[in-house]
């Protein structure tokens, strides 16, 4: 059995990137991109006016000009006029390129125009390029505007089209399946009898599964018979790459799903973790085929599908590894010696922080409550003895079992929420 850390450093050592492809700007949102995207000219292109008014030379204004003569309308989308008279003026648009030979915009309220004339309220006093967004001052022709890695958001996609990307290397979706197993299970649409369960976990882990843009899962189901098995998994891992399977994972007469796994080729990486739920979790690799098998109870499946299947595949599509968020706990819970816990929670926002409260769950196949919780903490191991540097035995351990995480520790949360 192995620690939680030791889990998430062997996934990290296994991670398969899925391939890529070229996607259709249009396509593309929410996929990870695959390339670095540079700009393919200065940002902005040209001196931008950023107020509608007229522009005129500083220089002029500085030999004493107030009143300024109309050369002309420099309208958005049109190329460059040039300032001909040194104590002219050119009408200009926010959006517009600044005319040639003009190094100021004043703003049309700061202007009274009388016919052909515009005549300086007596306050102002323009500064060279004022209300000009300068050539070049957001990025320059050549800068890296979107790197690799990231998750396409519609800021993404915005600043893909300016620079005329119209398609983009993304990872694909991975073909996915998501197998449960056990002669308990039956269908949704069947008779249920009072000894048998409906098979809730397979649509759990395809809804996160699809909500993180990780395909859309084939959800199969296999009893526990070993043939059957066999011939499910050879078909599947021959077509997908992805597996999640949950249930036959444990120690119990038909929990088959780990030798069946070897007999295929699945080399294994990960069998049971110190962790509670999901102690029996187990991982192996073929190739570049990745499965993952869960436990059947649905609080562990869920929570190894969050804590480990997730965080896989988003670093399989390419994005980094981002560390779970960390929240305070609203008053102490119990830890578990030697094993790492997740707790159900609620989130809370107090003073600017969020908290987390444990949530009253009756057994470890409690599912019903994890309806009333927003994720999960995760509460490392308790030590068994709590050194102390101020104590009164020799040895300086202090004979105490600590038995919690203390209210306001700061602990790793997953929330339920697939972003
Ligand atoms: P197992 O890990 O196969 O020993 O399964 C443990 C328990 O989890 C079973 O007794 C079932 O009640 C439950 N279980 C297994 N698979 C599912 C599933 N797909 N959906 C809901 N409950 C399940
Ligand atoms: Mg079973």
């Amino acid at each position: 059995m192995i620690e939680v850390g030791q889990a998430d450093r062997i996934l990290a050592e296994n991670v398969a990137l899925l391939p890529t492809y070229d996607c259709q700007l249009e396509n593309a949102h929410g996929k990870v991109l695959r390339e670095d995207i540079r700009a393919d000219r200065d940002q902005p292109p040209y001196h931008r006016v950023t107020m509608d008014g007229i522009a005129i030379s500083t220089a002029a204004f500085d030999r004493g000009v107030r009143a300024f003569h109309r050369q002309g309308v420099q309208a958005a989308g049109r190329p460059p006029l040039r300032l001909t008279s040194p104590d002219g003026f050119i009408e200009v648009m926010t959006g517009g390129v600044l005319p040639e030979g003009c190094d100021a915009v004043i703003r049309i309220e700061d202007v009274e125009l009388r016919d052909a004339t515009a005549f300086l309220e007596y306050d102002v006093s323009p500064t060279p390029m004022q209300y000009v967004h300068l050539r070049g001052s957001d990025g320059v022709a050549g800068d890296v505007v979107l790197r690799k890695g990231v998750r396409l958001s519609p800021a993404h996609v915005a600043i893909a089209a300016s620079i005329g990307s119209s398609f983009l290397r993304v990872s694909s979706s991975p073909a996915v399946a998501v197998v449960s197993t056990g002669d308990e299970l039956v269908e949704l649409a069947s008779e249920v009898e009072e000894y048998q369960v409906r098979r809730s976990n397979v649509y759990a882990i395809s809804a996160a599964l699809s909500a993180g843009g990780y395909g859309e899962p084939n959800l199969c189901h296999v009893g526990d018979d070993r043939a059957a098995l066999s011939s499910v998994l050879a078909d599947l891992l021959d077509r997908c790459d992805l597996l999640v399977l949950t249930g036959g994972v444990s120690m119990g007469k038909f929990d088959f799903v780990s030798e069946v796994l070897a007999e295929l080729g699945v080399e294994n990486h990960i069998h049971r973790v110190r962790q509670r739920p999901g102690k029996p979790l187990w991982f192996g690799a073929r190739g570049e085929k990745a499965v993952f098998a869960l436990p059947g109870n649905p609080v562990s499946a869920l929570v190894c599908l969050y804590r480990y299947v997730l965080p896989y595949v988003e670093r399989a599509s390419g994005a980094p590894y981002r560390s779970p968020r960390r929240v305070r706990l609203s008053r102490e819970a119990k830890t578990l010696p030697e094993f790492t816990r997740f707790l159900p929670v609620t989130l809370d926002s107090r003073a600017g922080e969020l908290t987390a409260s444990p949530v009253e769950i009756n057994t470890s196949g409690d599912f019903l409550s994890l309806g009333g919780s927003d994720g999960f903490v995760e509460l490392a191991p308790a030590s068994q003895r709590v050194l102390k540097t101020q104590s009164n035995r020799s040895d300086g351990v202090l004979a105490l079992t600590s038995q919690g995480a203390a209210a306001g520790a700061e602990v790793p949360f997953y929330s339920w929420r697939v972003t």
